[in-house]
């Protein structure tokens, strides 16, 4: 079996041209604008990229969208009134603070510090508390792209024996969280592995779905996988360079290997990738709407 490609650009591109028809629609029938501000604190390359096409892709949606460039040496303190100032900005619904930050500022202190209802990046402990009980207003974005993905790539989720490898909290556990709801795309027998999984084999051998979120190139083998699995590859690895000067990428399925025996694959790049921001825009429409007091 040669597996199916999972396309995540072409999946992220129908879910922009949906969500610009809604910001349309809650423009004209509600009078509200989704609004977007991301901070950036510092100059770190990968950082301005990253908010770089947060900011296009909400304008190409039709946002109200801030960049609000901040310097490397902004006090922690100068920050948490930054964020108070949007939290109380009726025109703002989404507050992104682009990580990581200066070693001075404490991350967390600062993630803490944005409204619940403007966390459009899913990582405040109420949001957090909300998904594990199945009431998310907000699922983080990188998991709700994986979700996804696996919907619109018709795979049948409910029922399904999903294993996912890795535990970090932007990936792992809220994947695994929104997959085991008993709700419409989840409802599957979730089960997941780490570094203290004694045979890691014994379960990715077992899976339907295999969602893998390891950050180790080759985490996932052949012969680690069944006949027909569909996998999704969240990894990002950097291994050299292009003869163009681009980096080269890898996930952490050797994907050569495994396609040959699965059903569908992520590729990476072009798979989870492209997800992310769209789901982070998704996010914010969800937000505006909730402001505005659509359901
Ligand atoms: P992370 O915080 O480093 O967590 C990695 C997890 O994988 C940990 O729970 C670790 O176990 C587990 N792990 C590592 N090696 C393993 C192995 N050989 N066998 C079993 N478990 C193993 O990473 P993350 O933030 O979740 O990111 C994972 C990957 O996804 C990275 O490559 C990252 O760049 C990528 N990523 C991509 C996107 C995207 O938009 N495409 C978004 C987020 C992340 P322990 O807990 O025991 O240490």
């Amino acid at each position: 079996m040669t597996a199916k490609l999972i396309n995540g650009n072409e999946v992220a591109q129908l879910i922009r041209e949906e969500l610009k028809q809604e910001v349309t629609q809650i423009k004209e029938k509600y009078n509200v604008t989704p609004g977007l501000v991301t901070i950036l604190v510092g100059e770190n390359p990968a950082s301005i990229s990253y908010v770089t096409a947060k900011q296009k892709t909400s304008k190409d949606l039709g946002f109200y969208s801030i960049q609000d460039n901040q310097p490397q040496d902004i006090t922690e303190e100068q920050l948490l009134n930054l964020i108070d100032k949007y939290n109380k900005d009726p025109k703002i619904h989404g507050i992104l603070v682009q990580l990581p930050l200066p070693k001075h500022i404490n991350e967390t202190k600062v993630l803490y510090a944005i409204d619940p209802k403007k966390d459009v990046d899913g990582f405040h402990p109420v949001n957090v508390g909300k998904l594990m009980i199945g009431e998310a207003d907000f699922l983080p974005c990188t998991p709700a792209g994986i979700q996804q993905l696996l919907i619109r790539s018709g795979a049948k989720i409910d029922g399904a024996e999903v294993v996912v490898v890795g535990r970090s909290n932007i990936v792992g556990k809220p994947i695994t969280n929104i997959l085991l709801q008993k709700q419409k795309g989840a409802n599957a027998t979730v089960t997941i592995c780490h570094t203290g999984t004694k045979d890691m084999a014994f379960h990715t051998k077992r899976a339907d779905i295999l969602i893998v979120a390891a950050g180790k190139p080759k985490a996932v083998t052949a012969d680690m996988v069944k006949e027909g699995v569909i996998v999704i590859d969240v990894g990002v690895n950097r291994i050299g360079m292009t003869p163009e000067g681009k980096a080269k990428l890898c996930g952490d399925v050797d994907f050569d290997g495994v396609k040959e025996k699965a059903s569908a694959i992520t590729p990476v790049p072009g798979g989870v990738g492209p997800m992310t921001i769209t789901m982070l825009m998704m996010n914010t429409v969800k937000a505006a709407k909730l402001h505005a007091g659509v359901k």
